[in-house]
């Protein structure tokens, strides 16, 4: 009988929303366990919930979401697409460079698989949003991280990324607002990158989706504003900001000069044709969701769950002997440094999965964002501030005693 292998495509493949802290998570549910999940940034589960306009577009659109729309999306939603990133200081031409998409994540792929021949490289931040390294490997490309400062904020090292161009290097990723660091980047660190990226010829990729996620007063700058004529392409959707990450409304929006640029668009617009359009129920909410700056406003300010939450978060960690923590300035994630001499962890997964064995709560490792070294692990803090106490009183109680075997 004929047999079928996984794709030789996803052997660089590394994308560790599975894997096996999943999978013993999954056994460990399956045979009644019950585990507090600090490793998702999925906001329903945490009582958070889609603002009631959000609801009512959804409901109220059923009917004019019953057929295929344009592969790019419906007008409604890319005009107020648009209108959002011109006011963000972008140079768009219009809404045929917008494209809708089910979520920023399918984006992601097309514009790898858009853009990549075997052997192209992408310069990729370390951490990483993980889907970001899978989708450059699942292209064909080779995926190249430059590093994030830890000591700066994980703002980017402009050096390292210098460093890291070659004559294959196709691109820059920016994830600003950064999952899983939660950093936001000053205006000066864009324009460095920017000027890389002009220097070089590359295309910028900004991954925005925490752009209204944002905490003490700080501005996000798109990087696409610092030259406007620069090709860049910006992503951004609604999961997050509107607590809707089921609906999969995301988009993606080109800008700047595209006279270089003509191939790869034509490609672009192939792939948004052969998977249809987008889930046109979801593009109604789009405008909705632009209408106002951000549905958890109050959620990201002093007394607000998110606001809160960070606070509680970052000093218990810092609490632990062993864990040092960055404040994160932005979304729900905050990702901590352990020191693993001291217990001589030398897998971070291992790390992971012995906590979630013995305290049944569940963390992902740094190395799950493409760090290079076993030391850091990334907390979702959307859970509520009892249950952040709880799991944070585990981790101290287990670290009093923890060794890693060698
Ligand atoms: N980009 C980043 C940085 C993310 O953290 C996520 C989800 O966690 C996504 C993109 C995917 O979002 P979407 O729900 O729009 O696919």
């Amino acid at each position: 009988m004929r047999t079928f292998a996984k794709s030789t495509k996803l052997d660089n493949v590394c994308y560790d929303i599975r894997g096996p802290v999943m999978d013993e998570a999954d056994r460990m549910i399956a045979n009644g366990e019950k585990i507090l999940k600090l490793n998702i940034g999925n906001p329903a589960p945490f009582n958070f919930n889609a603002p009631d306009n959000i609801l009512k577009a959804m409901t109220d659109n059923l009917r004019n979401a019953q057929g295929y729309s344009a592969s790019k999306g419906v007008a409604e939603a890319r005009e107020a697409i648009l209108k959002y990133h011109l006011g963000k200081g972008l140079k768009v031409a219009g809404i045929e460079d917008i494209y809708t998409g089910n979520g920023v994540s399918e984006l992601i792929v097309m514009v790898m698989q858009g853009l990549l021949d075997n052997g192209d490289e992408v310069l990729l931040p370390a951490p990483d949003y993980p889907l970001w390294t899978a989708a450059v490997s699942l292209s064909g490309g080779t995926a190249v991280h430059y590093a994030c400062d830890e000591q700066s904020d994980w703002y980017p090292d402009i050096a390292d990324m210098e460093k890291k161009i070659t004559d294959k290097t196709k691109a820059i990723v920016v994830i600003n607002p950064n999952n899983p660091t939660g950093s936001v980047y000053p205006r000066e660190i864009l324009e460095q990158i920017v000027k890389l990226a002009r220097k070089h010829e590359l295309i910028i990729f900004s991954d925005e989706i925490y752009d209204r996620l944002l905490m003490d007063g700080v501005e996000h700058t798109s990087i696409a504003s610092i030259d406007p004529d620069l090709f860049c392409v910006t992503f951004n959707g609604i999961s997050k900001s509107h607590m809707s990450a089921g609906f999969r409304a995301g988009w993606m929006v080109l800008s700047g000069d595209k006279s270089n640029v003509g191939g790869y668009i034509e490609g672009l617009n192939m792939l948004s044709s052969m998977r249809l359009c987008s889930n046109v129920q979801a593009q109604y909410l789009i405008p909705e969701a632009l209408k106002g700056t951000g549905a958890p406003d109050k959620e990201l300010l002093p007394g607000g769950r998110i606001y809160e939450q960070r606070e509680c978060i970052y000093t218990l960690l810092n609490d632990i002997d062993g864990i040092s923590a960055v404040k994160p300035k932005a979304a729900f994630y905050i990702f901590p440094k352990i020191d693993a001499k001291r217990f001589n962890i030398t897998s971070d997964e291992q790390f992971v999965l012995d906590f979630l064995r013995e305290k049944k709560v569940l963390l992902v490792s740094g190395t799950g964002f493409n760090v290079s070294t076993p030391d850091h692990f990334r907390i979702v803090y959307l859970p509520e501030i009892d249950q952040l106490k709880y799991s944070m009183g585990e981790l101290k109680d287990f670290l009093r005693t923890y060794k890693q075997a060698p």
